[in-house]
């Protein structure tokens, strides 16, 4: 199988499982043409269709006493090199093409980071915005009551993702305990005093950060001093921006589903010390941002515009999409590259569209996918299960050092792989090729099972 057409006949209709197989087949080309063991063992075939779907009814009663039902999902995409492994999404918008294209990228970003993790990824169009704290715990309650039986610290090892954060992970973490009786590294970002890892909240936004301070430095740069545009205002985007401020850069916008801020003067600790307050504790809306900082300008979402003004209307020299997938279309992507932005950094998972991503390589700008840039979580998460099996607590200083050096092979992996098949500089070839190497090699030698 050397083209999307077996996947899209098989799964019409899952848009985004077609999006991020498509970017794969186009990468790993070369590597199946090296290596017809890849085609006689049908790998292609293999490595699309997911070892398990779950997908379960989850009832639960709200405030009011109704009656609700929303869809729970785990996908068991690839286990080759260790326990699936892979966030829990809550938002309106999951369904079953989503979660398998969040899967499907995380089995090679698992592989990127060199632990022994498979790739897996679940959740629920369950949206826990507006909802209380006792439906949300309802919720989560009745979502682990069928979950359970299907993950373990040594089988699938769920982690938060859009919408699940600390209290839905404590939340689904006490049923699970409860369910299976026992006390074990079954979930990761858990909080810091009952099996938590420091740095596990920050990981995914400092990666990204040192992701993009890698590359910048193969052009003898550094982010001191670099304007940077930010989207999303969540877990990934709010340490993205801690990291660039501690590094000596600008963040100078943020966003949510409803609109995005600009400022102008450029964020500072205190103003991004408001936005945790604003978004963590009062479970506010980015708009709110203004009545504190009128300087700052707030436009709201247009869906009737065929762009976001956000990439469009700004001047910068790097923008970290931080929020969600498709974020960036074609016409985002060149208003990126007219307006000088040469650094792209994905904090989210596939935020940029395929034409997207062409427009960036064609510009040859120091781009870096999702699948590669934002694995700081998951590595995080792979330290915070030694740390369970363990039983021990590694201090901040070293889980940060830990994760420093992952980004850093991972970026010199990506850059060497890209030279390696006679691209050099393209992060997308290089990271899909070397995620993909890895894992279907353990494929093969673990027999067609
Ligand atoms: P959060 O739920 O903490 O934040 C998500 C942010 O994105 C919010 O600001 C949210 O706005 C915004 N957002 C969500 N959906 C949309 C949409 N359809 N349009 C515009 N904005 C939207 O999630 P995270 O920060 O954890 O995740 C952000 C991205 O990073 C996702 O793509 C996720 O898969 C990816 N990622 C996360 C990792 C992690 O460790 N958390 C690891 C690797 C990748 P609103 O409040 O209005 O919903």
């Amino acid at each position: 199988m050397d083209n999307i057409k077996f996947v899209t006949d098989r799964d019409p209709g899952e848009r985004e499982f077609h999006q991020a197989v498509t970017e794969v087949i186009e990468s790993v080309k070369p590597v199946l043409d090296q290596n017809p063991l890849y085609r006689t063992e049908s790998i292609m075939e293999r490595i699309v269709e997911p070892e398990r779907v779950i997908l379960f009814r989850v009832p639960w009663v709200d405030d009011q006493k109704n009656v609700c039902v929303n869809r729970g999902f785990r996908i068991e995409m690839n286990s080759a090199i260790g326990p699936y492994k892979g966030g829990l999404r809550f938002h309106p918008s999951v369904n079953l093409s989503i979660l398998k294209f969040l899967a499907f990228e995380q089995v090679f970003k698992n592989a990127l980071t060199s632990l022994p993790m498979g790739g897996g990824k679940g959740g629920s169009d369950f949206d826990p915005k507006g909802k209380s704290d006792m439906e949300v715990m309802r919720f989560c309650q009745s979502f682990m009551a069928e979950l359970f039986r299907h993950i373990g610290p040594n089988t699938d090892v769920p982690a938060g993702d859009i919408g699940v954060g600390a209290r839905e992970i404590g939340y689904l973490f006490g049923m699970y305990k409860r369910l299976a009786n026992e006390f074990t590294g079954v979930l990761t970002g858990k909080s810091l005093n009952w099996g938590g890892s420091l740095i596990r909240p920050e990981a995914t936004g400092y990666g990204s950060v040192y992701f993009a301070a890698e590359m910048l430095a193969t052009r003898n740069e550094t982010l001191e001093g670099k304007r940077c545009l930010v989207s999303g205002s969540g877990n990934v985007a709010q340490f993205t921006m801690e990291k660039l401020l501690d590094l000596g850069a600008t963040p100078i916008s943020f966003s949510d589903s409803s609109g995005y801020i600009y400022d102008e003067a450029g964020l500072n600790r205190e103003k991004l010390d408001h936005i945790m307050y604003l978004k963590n504790v009062q479970r506010g809306r980015v708009a709110e941002y203004v009545e504190s900082y009128p300087d700052a300008v707030y436009t709201p979402l247009d869906q009737s515009l065929d762009h976001n003004p956000l990439w469009k209307e700004h001047k910068a020299d790097c923008a970290f999409p931080s929020a969600t997938q498709n974020e960036i279309n074609g016409l985002d992507a060149q208003h990126l590259i007219d307006n000088g932005i040469y650094v792209v950094t994905e904090g989210a998972n596939m935020p940029t569209v395929h034409a997207g991503v062409q427009i960036f390589l064609e510009n040859k700008i120091l781009y870096g996918p999702g699948k590669a840039s934002n694995a700081g979580g998951v590595s995080v998460s792979g330290l915070e299960m030694s740390q369970n099996s363990m039983r021990l607590n590694w201090p901040k200083e070293e889980v940060d050092n830990r994760l420093k050096h992952i980004m850093k092979s991972i970026h010199s992996m990506c850059m060497e792989t890209a030279e390696q098949y006679g691209e050099p500089g393209n992060y997308v070839v290089g990271a899909n090729i070397a995620g993909f190497v890895k894992v279907v090699d353990a494929m093969i030698d673990q027999g067609v099972v």
